[in-house]
Parts: structure tokens; sequence; C-alpha cells
């Protein structure tokens, strides 16, 4: 962990007047949360067939079964994961003030164990349930209960209950994506955490913030006139970011380099 670099981070988040934060399954690797992709991961035990729209339209039983199981098995505990430093760090930062939004790709809920306040969620959140005809949300209490009456869960209304996690062939949400390319475009600074950001819509965001054009990729594509804005990745290791979009790189675990920060800034407020 480059100390100066960690001093520099310190420095850009006390002048910035609109920090935001894009995280990814990095920050949640310290909290045991496990990765769908790489191996020993989720794909590696369950179908990802599973997690499609059309299958679990088609199969809704096949996949409950699947997903109860998930809930259920020690190894692949989504649900009772808790939050790590990284997590508080970014809580604490909010609540001082200090930064205004974290846009996440992951469905863990838990930046919001945490204490964030203000978190927009690409794929939606795993922990709860979504009802498929009224919109209505339930934690998964709710569901245990309902699977002793119906098997697979429906909503008080009659309707079947799905996670609420996005399923591959659904769209992101679109409140979702408006608010956070909104504030790509308005911060002067972005941390990228945890994510190579290259999967769309992240992979716009740091572009975007940079005032580059999010479409073409590579080399950074054409500035626009966008007030000068810093983008700091903290990442176990370089991504195509690096060099390219982001200002500098932060080697390191990101629950550790947050928790330097977080240090340093309770230095300078005490
Ligand atoms: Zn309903």
């Amino acid at each position: 962990m480059d100390l100066c670099l960690i001093d520099k981070t310190v420095e850009l988040l006390i002048a910035a007047d609109h920090a935001i934060v894009l995280t990814g399954a990095g920050i949640s690797t310290e909290s045991g949360v496990p990765d769908f992709r790489s191996p020993g991961g989720i794909w590696e035990r369950y179908d990802p067939t599973m997690f499609f729209i059309e299958r679990f339209l088609a199969e809704p039983e096949e996949v409950w079964r699947c997903l109860l199981d998930m809930h259920r098995s020690s190894e692949f505990s989504l649900w009772d994961a808790q939050p790590n430093k990284g997590h508080m760090t970014l809580a604490y930062l909010e609540k001082i003030g200090l930064i205004k939004t974290v846009i996440t790709q992951n469905v863990d809920n838990l930046h919001q164990k945490a204490g964030s306040g203000n978190v927009i969620e690409f794929h939606g959140n795993m922990l709860f349930v979504r009802c498929l005809e009224c919109r209505k949300t339930y934690g998964y209490e709710y569901v245990l209960r309902e699977l002793e009456e119906s098997f697979p869960p429906h909503c008080e209304c009659g309707g079947l209950l799905k996670p609420d996690a996005v399923f591959f062939g659904e769209a992101i949400p679109q409140d979702a994506l408006r608010t956070s390319f909104r504030e790509a475009d308005d911060c002067d600074l972005m941390l990228v955490i945890g994510t190579s950001a290259q999967v769309e819509p992240a992979a716009s965001l740091p572009r975007i913030a940079k005032g580059m054009n999010s479409h073409i990729r590579g080399f950074g594509g054409i500035p626009l006139s966008k007030p000068r804005c810093h983008v700091i990745e903290i990442n176990w290791e370089p991504t195509p970011l690096t060099g390219q979009v982001s200002d500098f790189l932060i080697q390191g675990k990101a629950g550790e380099v947050l928790h330097t920060i977080e240090q340093k800034i309770r230095e300078k407020y005490a």
C-alpha cells in the first residue's frame, strides 16, 4: 500500500465538492461473499441458467429450489455476510459529508448493512424478493414463512416472488442508470473500488466522470467540456482503467486501504 497515494486521496476527498464511489465484487471478498465467476465460485456449483429470467419464468419451482439451497448453504452465505472495514469506511465518509453516493455492482446489501444511506444498485439486491405483479418487496423471513403454505413463494396479492437481483436477460433498473450517469457527470472525484469496471453500465462511469466519450474505448476517447475530475482506483491488481482513465491506482485489499484512509481522516477531524 502506497502511503503517499493514501495521503493524496485524503487530500482530494477533503477538497472535493462532490465525491462518489463505484464498487464491485472486490470490496466484498473480505466479507467472505462468494464470487460468481472465479474458480470455486457460485457458477462452479450452481447452473448459471438458473439466473436467466426466461428460466425463472418457465420453471420457477426449479429456480426457487436452487435459491433455497444457496440460502441454506453455509458455504455461500450471502445472507449472513457482514460488512467489512471497507464498507464501514464508506458509510463513515458519507456520514461526515465527504462522499455523496455509492454506486455498486454488488447484490449483497453490505453497503446498507454498514450504514450507507445513498446507495445505487445496478444489479438489484439478492437479500430481498419482489412480487412480479405488484412490485412489493419482502425479506427472506416472509419467504420462509410463506414456504410453509405454498411453493414457490407468492406475494400477499397472489403474484410470484422473484429475488430482487437483476437476472440475466433483465434490464438494469432505469432509475439506477439515470441517477448514476448523472452522478458520474456531476462528480469531481470518483473512487473505483474492487472492480475493473469492464462491464456496462459500470464501464461507462469512470469515463463519463473524466469527461471522456463513454462509447469510445481503449485509449479513453474524446475529452468533453467537463470540470476536472479525479478518478482513483483501489484494486488488488492493475486494470484496464489503470494509466488510461484513472489518475492513479492504490494497490491493495480494499478493506485495508479504506481503513487506512479513514484513520488519516479521523486524525485530521479529531
Ligand atoms: Zn404482489
